[in-house]
């Protein structure tokens, strides 16, 4: 049977970017293989979302592996929690956090800094501290994730997502949740109570005790934000009939990867940020004996939200560089797209296309030669949604069934 493997580059499309000379940074970069592929298979338009609509990772990523996220999305937090190794049940309440510096101040927390300083490597101490914590018969299962951020789940009765965050999302507001509506009363408290515990037990750790000895912003609250309860979601591998391996280095997405059902590889180097080892990840991949293997490139969208136009350039050459490995060894069907633009220009996602590419055996070869926002949008797969690339990737693999006689 044919393999398939999917390439998302997260936060690949961009705008033109005045210092690139008002190209865009895959136009600038030099992509020899991305280049070859374009012109030996067809490439074509994504909408993830729908025209105009700016997505988020999480969603653009279930519909580009064919889920319709207006039916399944329900948060980034039970996502998160799953991507940090959090294994979730039926009704758990999980949200995200940030570790960060808070000043009380009349009876409040006041945020001095949302990310404790970008803490880093330090932070597993401090979400073992509360970690267990029991307010009221609800348990608060805290993990630690990447830099200044983890993930926090509630376990109990009657939690309820009619909640506002925690996280005032910005210096100088106040650490403090709010119901949205009357049901959320409860879990609103609930989680005053556990900020104002995380703020008492983390104040006096030995590692924020160490931190304030040397100069730094403690981490000494937990901001708790985008708030939600799991849905079940159909597995790829049931779906689909295929197995299915996730590849990637942020825990979001590796989340993702454990909800849709996938295995989930662990590969030593690919950790997710900016210099992750991307020839790591597609020998992984070529290693596997999986039907579908899903990887996630994520550099060109941190480069994106840090505005840095030489950095993206930089990482989609190290992306067109682990493809080369692909073009030479992968005999199945190939799809590279991205989830969403970071353009360098806002530092934030954007609702325009993205570019896509497919290749391999039986791939219709159009005119296009060269892979970048503009010139895909000639490519005879012309403009789609986000949830048709998957029915397009099992046809060309041979694995759709037939509709009708
Ligand atoms: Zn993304």
């Amino acid at each position: 049977m044919t393999r398939m493997l999917l390439v998302i580059c997260d936060g690949l499309g961009d705008r033109p970017v005045p210092q690139l000379g008002g190209r865009t940074p895959l136009q600038a970069a030099r992509t020899p293989t991305l280049d070859a592929m374009a012109a030996e298979g067809s490439c074509g338009q994504i909408d993830p979302i729908g025209p105009g609509i700016v997505a988020g990772s999480d969603t653009s990523h279930l519909a580009l592996l064919g889920y319709d996220p207006y039916r399944y999305y329900s948060g980034r937090g039970p996502i998160e929690a799953m991507g940090v190794g959090l294994r979730l049940r039926g009704g758990d309440l999980a949200l995200r956090f940030n570790f960060a510096t808070v000043i009380p101040h009349g009876g409040e927390l006041i945020v001095s800094d949302r990310r404790a300083g970008r803490i880093d490597s330090q932070t597993g101490p401090l979400a073992a501290a509360l970690d267990g914590t029991v307010i009221d018969g609800v348990t608060f299962l805290v993990k630690e994730g990447t830099e200044h951020r983890g993930a926090l789940v509630l376990r109990g009765e009657g939690l309820s997502t009619e909640i506002s965050d925690v996280d005032p999302h910005r210096e100088g507001g106040i650490a403090r949740c709010r119901a949205t509506a009357p049901q959320g009363e409860r879990t609103a408290a609930l989680l005053n109570a556990f900020t104002a515990q995380s703020h008492q037990v983390l104040s006096t750790h030995p590692v924020n005790l160490a931190r304030v000895e040397a100069g730094k912003g403690a981490a000494n609250c937990l901001l708790a934000r985008g708030g939600g309860v799991l849905a079940p979601l159909p597995p790829l591998s049931e779906r689909h009939h295929i197995t299915v391996l996730g590849i990637a280095g942020v825990a979001l997405i590796k989340g993702l990867c454990h909800w849709m059902g996938m295995e989930v590889a662990e590969v030593p180097g690919a950790t997710g940020a900016l210099h992750s080892d991307y020839v790591a990840k597609v020998e992984a991949a070529l290693k596997s004996s999986h039907d579908l293997v899903v990887i996630n490139f994520k550099a060109p969208d941190i480069a994106g939200h840090d505005g840095d136009a030489q950095a993206k350039v930089a990482a989609i050459e190290r992306i067109d560089a682990a493809m080369g490995h692909v073009r030479s060894r992968f005999d199945g069907i190939v799809a590279l797209t991205a989830d969403h633009c970071t353009p360098v220009t806002t530092k934030e996602h954007s609702g325009d296309t993205v570019p896509l590419l497919m290749w391999g055996p039986g791939v219709r070869q159009d005119g296009v030669r060269c892979f970048d926002e503009i010139a895909v949008a000639s490519g005879a797969l012309g403009r789609l949604p986000g949830t048709a690339l998957m029915p397009i990737l099992l046809q060309l693999a041979g694995r759709s069934e037939k509709y009708g006689a």
